[in-house]
């Protein structure tokens, strides 16, 4: 088991005891709820197993030809391993972004936001097919970055952090809220991005950095966040939130035109 997935999985623990001692929202039905979205992340992992050994292959390929803007500008240690944690983190934020806005990615992609009781275990909901398409991309940043595997493990494991915090539903503090948003996406932040408003939808797509969204104009947030409601309206209903009904949503007739989030909000 690698280290980011050993340090997710205690992240993972100890913010779904907080989310029951200090809940942003009431929690209804906690168990079934985490039981589903960790029964579809137990098949995203197998893909994420099977296509570890790529993003691996493509690390060691390019430390040993040379290729990717880190040995072009030759930088050294430090620089390099800065600059490829920075733009994989934009990396992230453009893939995220694509994910919205290109309707075959969105149909993968919509299997996250359907989850109509957000928390840490949403953090981990994503189909099996966008954790392929993602890997294979990932591959070719690795390689144009020029990034070793020693700064993607420390991405990936500060990255896992980010995200179950963000998704989670713990009560947190306005002004540490505020604080930590200067630097990373904190709920705040990620509580609009799940939305079932499509313009909402449609903004905060940063994963570790907040400033991505500033930088292209993305960022939102609401006045009031205990009004959000979360998901997507037409897969709201308690059938659609069964994991194996998730692996199937991506080819499902869809109720209404299939629409991302970018062109409804249009
Ligand atoms: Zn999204
Ligand atoms: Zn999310």
């Amino acid at each position: 088991m690698s280290i980011d997935t050993i340090i997710g999985l205690l992240a993972l623990g100890a913010l779904f005891a907080l989310e029951g001692w200090l809940p942003a929202r009431p929690g209804g039905r906690r168990l079934r709820h985490g039981a589903r979205n960790l029964g579809l992340a137990a098949a995203s992992a197998v893909v994420g197993a099977l296509t570890a050994p790529l993003l691996v292959l493509a690390t060691e390929l390019s430390a040993a030809s040379g290729i990717g803007l880190c040995h072009g500008l030759g930088l050294g240690w430090a620089g390099c391993a800065l600059l490829t944690f920075v733009l994989f983190d934009l990396w992230m934020y453009a893939w995220h972004r694509l994910n919205h806005e290109l309707p075959l990615l969105w149909r993968l992609h919509r299997v996250h936001h359907t989850d109509p009781a957000m928390d840490s275990t949403t953090a981990l909901r994503f189909h099996p097919g966008e954790i392929l398409l993602s890997a294979l991309a990932n591959c070719l940043v690795l390689l144009a970055l020029g990034m070793s595997l020693g700064m993607l493990v420390l991405y990936k494991s500060l990255m896992v952090l980010v995200i179950l915090f963000h998704h989670s539903n713990i009560d947190v503090p306005g002004w540490l809220d505020a604080r930590l948003r200067a630097i990373i996406v904190p709920p705040s932040m990620h509580r609009v991005h799940h939305s079932d408003v499509p313009a909402e939808t449609n903004s905060n797509y940063g994963t570790v950095f907040s400033f991505w969204d500033r930088l292209f104009g993305s960022f939102r947030l609401r006045a009031d966040p205990a009004q959000i409601r979360f998901g997507i309206g037409a897969y709201a209903g308690d059938d659609w939130q069964r994991p194996l009904r998730l692996l199937r949503l991506p080819l499902e007739p869809t109720p209404g035109p299939l629409r991302t989030p970018a062109e409804a909000s249009r």
